[in-house]
């Protein structure tokens, strides 16, 4: 993937450095990164209970806003107060990191811009992301390093703290840029989902039914934003000058956050009922779909007989 004469996106919300944001709550202690009860636990651990989760959605259902559903916690105590006036950088970041971030979401708005009208009669609308680190306020509660990336419906912005990419390539080898590319890719998939409406029917329904059933929505929720991923890819082949070596990255990417894995990983068994975003099978066949097909009609996991 060649990324040097893309241009930056400017809606990003800078927000690190800040000095984590808040004052109050007794969470992240600034550089330590230690939990304010002195368990002490490590960045590294932090992270990985985030990367986790955020495959097995201890707490991404947060970005479906599912969470709330599932815990009762519906509207209310389950949201947290308005974010507190943080500082906020808006201009283009200019680290690396930053560069990069800011060139796969100009990358994603183009190929989004064009294709979402063009395959679905509905105009896209670009969404916010947020860099921080440590920790930041969303419209759907707190976010910290170890909640991993996110989308968040209620404010329409993506969260990511960038040592979530460290972390994954340490844990999961591999890694890579194009891997980092796909998580971002993936996010903005659900941003997608949310202008076609899919997410707030989702929310809906899964206010309605028991925990398996909704874990199962949101499994295929997920693998519609894998699958969406896939198509930004498609379309971004020749102007990234996208090769088979990246598709092979995101494809041991989606493999290495599979449920079934990360699962075992965790806890040492697998339960497929607690799956909350799909095997890494089934991640890998619907990236792969979208980057085959380049059709969000082809993504449609909704109307899938098998996941
Ligand atoms: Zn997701």
């Amino acid at each position: 993937m060649r990324l040097d004469d893309m241009d930056q996106s400017d809606n990003i919300e800078d927000r690190r450095g800040s000095g984590g944001g808040f004052g109050g709550g007794g969470g992240f202690s600034g550089g330590g990164m230690s939990f304010g009860g002195g368990g002490g636990l490590g960045i590294g651990t932090l992270i990985i209970l985030g990367l986790i989760g955020w495959a097995t959605g201890i707490n991404p259902l947060l970005l479906i806003g599912g969470a709330e559903a599932i815990s009762g916690r519906v509207g209310g105590s389950g949201y947290e107060q308005p974010a507190r006036q943080q500082q906020t950088r808006t201009s283009t970041p200019q680290d690396e990191i930053g560069v990069f971030v800011s060139r796969i979401l100009k990358s994603n708005e183009d190929v989004w811009t064009k294709v979402l009208p063009q395959q679905t009669n509905v105009s896209f609308t670009r969404p916010k992301l947020v860099l921080f680190n440590g920790a930041t306020q969303s419209a759907c509660g707190r976010a910290e390093s170890a909640t991993g990336p996110f989308y968040c419906p209620g404010d329409q912005k993506v969260y990511l703290d960038t040592s979530f990419f460290d972390e994954m390539t340490r844990r999961f080898g591999g890694g890579g840029k194009f891997a980092d590319a796909y998580v971002v890719s993936h996010e903005i998939g659900h941003h997608v989902e949310n202008l076609l409406g899919i997410l707030g029917k989702v929310n809906a329904q899964q206010r309605r039914v028991d925990e398996r059933t909704a874990n199962q929505l949101s499994v295929r929720v997920e693998l519609m934003a894998d699958c969406l991923g896939g198509v930004w890819a498609y379309h971004s082949r020749d102007r990234l000058q996208i090769d088979d070596g990246d598709i092979e990255q995101a494809l041991r990417t989606a493999s290495a956050i599979g449920d079934d894995r990360l699962q075992k990983l965790g806890r040492g068994r697998v339960v497929p009922d607690s799956f909350t975003h799909g095997s890494s099978e089934q991640r890998q066949r619907w990236f792969s779909r979208g980057w085959t097909a380049g059709d969000i009609n082809q993504c449609n996991t909704f109307q899938a007989q098998q996941l």
